[in-house]
């Protein structure tokens, strides 16, 4: 028997091409639904492979579309592939692909943005979230649409370990735009620095793997695609601190990008309680003249930190939106925060 590593790829029977299933079902491009493919097998290939190994492995692939990257994830080995597609034009040239890998391809049409994945697979697919990540992956050439919304939800059942995160620290290879692939993988001090590097870094190991130009997609999008590794962390770089929180408090500060750091933070208090954003700083020794995109992620564990502490000694302090016109209606506790974290 051969070793997994040497054996050869799961080979399908002939099928049509990608490009002649598009021709064959009419599947012209949807713009509403992001609809851009990729018919170059070297390129899907590309993508599965930097999943790593997916020898027997069990994938939930979203927005499969005419299935290019189905064929590459079948022919490296996964034992099942579910695929959700809201598109069901896509149905007919997708049961071709079950045919000819029979059993493992599940065909699901749904939005991924309400999509159970906890009930996909089963259960018993699960492994201790301290040891390796299960043979559980998602994989996906995602519709720019819902791309950022996506990510945001999943990196939030992944701090509660619902959803994909039941089977243990599933791990996921998702592209996105240029632009969002770059935020998303930045390091502290850098320009691309964002909310949304803070919320993914502080909890998976991201990975920028390559870059696809546009052209290789049909129709040609307007902007070049990165595809982004994710392996959630065992132990995440903020802990203790509900994620709703920790969005919040990044969301604020990060909503003045360019000027000091305490400037967006005093939106997360009423103007009328100076001490509470003074609070902030000496319980989270940051210094409040750093701009956002400087703080490094020990920085922000902190500042999440003194805000979460701050919320539980003033409760009424977490339900604060400084655009909301009716917290004028709201009496504002005029007590002072003392004690230190
Ligand atoms: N995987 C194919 C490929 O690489 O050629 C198609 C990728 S295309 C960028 C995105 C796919 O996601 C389309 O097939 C589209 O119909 C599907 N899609 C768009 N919105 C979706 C949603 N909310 N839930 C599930 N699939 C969606």
């Amino acid at each position: 028997i051969k070793s997994a590593s040497t054996r050869p790829p799961m080979r399908l029977p002939p099928l049509p091409t990608i490009r002649e299933i598009v021709k064959l079902y009419r599947l012209n491009a949807v713009k509403q639904l992001s609809q851009n493919f990729l018919f170059d097998t070297n390129l899907t290939d590309k993508i599965v492979k930097s999943a790593g190994s997916l020898e027997g492995a069990y994938v939930c692939e979203v927005g499969p579309g005419p299935g290019g990257i189905t064929r590459s994830i079948l022919k490296a080995g996964a034992a099942k592939v579910v695929v959700v597609e809201l598109d069901k034009r896509f149905n007919a040239g997708l049961r071709l692909l079950s045919a000819a890998a029979p059993g493992r391809v599940d065909i699901v049409n749904d939005d991924i943005l309400t999509y159970n994945m906890a009930k996909a697979l089963p259960l018993d697919l699960a492994v201790p979230w301290e040891g390796d990540p299960p043979n559980v992956h998602i994989i996906g050439n995602l519709p720019f649409n819902v791309s950022t919304p996506l990510i945001i939800r999943w990196l939030e059942a992944l701090a509660l370990r619902t959803g994909p995160f039941v089977y243990g620290r599933t791990q996921l290879t998702l592209t996105f735009q240029k632009e969002v692939c770059e935020r998303i993988c930045a390091p502290p001090r850098t320009s691309q620095r964002s909310r949304l590097s803070i919320m993914s870094q502080y909890l998976c190991q991201v990975k920028h793997c390559f870059r696809i130009p546009g052209k290789c997609f049909v129709p040609k999008p307007d902007v070049d695609v990165g595809v982004v590794h994710f392996t959630p962390l065992v132990r995440p770089r903020i802990q203790g601190v509900p994620f709703k929180t920790v969005e919040k408090v990044v969301k604020h500060i990060f909503h003045l990008r360019g000027k000091y750091c305490r400037k967006g933070a005093a939106e997360l208090f009423p103007p009328e309680r100076p001490d509470l954003l003074e609070n902030l700083f000496t319980m989270s020794e940051v210094d409040p003249t750093i701009r956002p995109w400087q703080l490094t992620m020990s920085e922000w564990d902190r500042l999440a930190h003194a805000y979460w502490d701050i919320c539980q000694r003033e409760p009424w302090v977490s339900n604060y939106d400084f655009r909301a016109p009716k917290w004028e209606k709201f009496e504002i506790p005029t007590l002072p925060v003392t004690g230190e974290r």
